[in-house]
């Protein structure tokens, strides 16, 4: 596998830090549990969408793009990183956004809406959440080509297979840190929403025959949906490297029971985990993703999931903004005790 063959733009200095949990471990008395964090990543609040973008806006850039079109929910991470990486290569961010619940988008709401304004979004298109996200870009495409733009179309989460390259060479930056601090991980457990992150890191991992389980924490589907289309993506994405062997069927490890209510919808054990976090490592989770993901990885480990004295390693896919827009939520959790 050789990922220097395909174009990539540098959105972050160096690597993302490592860092062992030794309070959070202490306490939970399991597994040592480390921490990947690309809430780190470049365009601060950064998150794994800053991955997936190194190589998209490399791609959009290669095909003579001077404007983006993406899709995402009314906090979306995606689109607000979208946007950051289309304003540093100085070409037009379009967003639509789909609503779950109508009015729900404000442009004068906080968190990644704000971010929007700020950053000087070129239009927000906002469509009811029953939409089909790709028919919505394409119209908007359209109408960018109409007057005389090339856009370029990235889906939901930007999970392509060009995309998904940047879980892979996050594989590979894991592999290579792990080595260097003399850590054997006995397991990895990342978020799966639109399953680019997922994907990537079954497909870097596969690739470069490291033996380390991955689970996938749902956030948004149940096993029957997310199992097969991380599987696809990942099956894609080897395909798109050229590895020469098809991605092994049957090897995508999915757990759906920490969805709660729904996707993007607070759930207890969500709120339990950002406050427990923040309180003993000083790490901010955030609601929609990590939040729950993290409260997944802590129930797994205390029904002894993973053993003690294991090495697990969460990695922290970002979504900082959003916390603040949920701030009413975590009131129950710090002010009645
Ligand atoms: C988009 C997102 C995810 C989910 O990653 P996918 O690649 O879409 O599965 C996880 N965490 C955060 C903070 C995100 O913004």
């Amino acid at each position: 596998m050789n990922l220097a063959r395909f174009p990539r733009r540098r959105y972050t200095e160096g690597a993302t830090p490592m860092e062992r949990l030794s309070r959070l471990s202490g306490l939970v008395g399991g597994p040592e549990i480390w921490i990947k964090r690309d809430d780190l990543l470049g365009f601060f609040p950064g998150g794994n969408k800053t991955r997936k973008l190194e190589f998209l806006m490399a791609d959009a850039l290669s095909k003579g793009a001077d404007a983006v079109v993406t899709c995402g929910a009314v906090q979306s991470n995606h689109c607000r990183l979208t946007l950051a990486a289309a304003k540093k290569e100085g070409l037009e961010c379009h967003l639509v956004i789909t609503e779950q619940v109508p009015g729900s988008y404000s442009p004068h709401a906080s968190g990644n809406n704000f971010l929007f304004q700020l950053m000087g979004v070129d239009s927000v298109t906002v469509v009811p959440g029953t939409s089909d996200p790709s028919a919505e870009t394409s119209k908007v495409a359209d109408r960018l080509r109409a007057a005389g733009k090339t856009p370029y179309v990235i889906p939901v989460g930007g999970s392509t297979p060009v995309g998904s390259l940047g879980y892979v060479a996050c594989a590979e930056e894991i592999l290579s840190q792990a080595f260097d601090k003399g850590l054997a991980f006995d397991r990895i457990f990342t978020t799966s929403g639109s399953a680019g992150t997922h994907a990537g890191l079954a497909v870097g991992l596969w690739a470069n025959r490291a033996d380390i389980p991955l689970t996938g924490i749902n956030i948004g589907a149940p096993n029957a949906v997310q199992v097969p289309a991380v599987q696809k993506l990942a099956a894609d994405t080897a395909r798109l490297l050229g590895i020469g062997e098809p991605f092994p069927a049957g090897s995508i490890d999915c757990r759906d029971g920490y969805i709660g209510q729904g996707y993007s919808l607070p759930s207890e054990a969500m709120l339990k985990a950002v406050v427990l976090l923040a309180r003993t490592e000083s790490v901010l989770l955030d609601p929609v993703y990590t939040g729950k993901a993290f409260a997944g990885m802590l129930d797994l480990i205390q029904k002894g999931f993973c053993r003690k004295g294991e090495k697990v390693l969460f990695v922290h896919t970002g979504g900082f903004p959003a916390l603040f827009h949920y701030q009413k939520y975590f009131d129950s959790e710090l002010f009645q005790k």
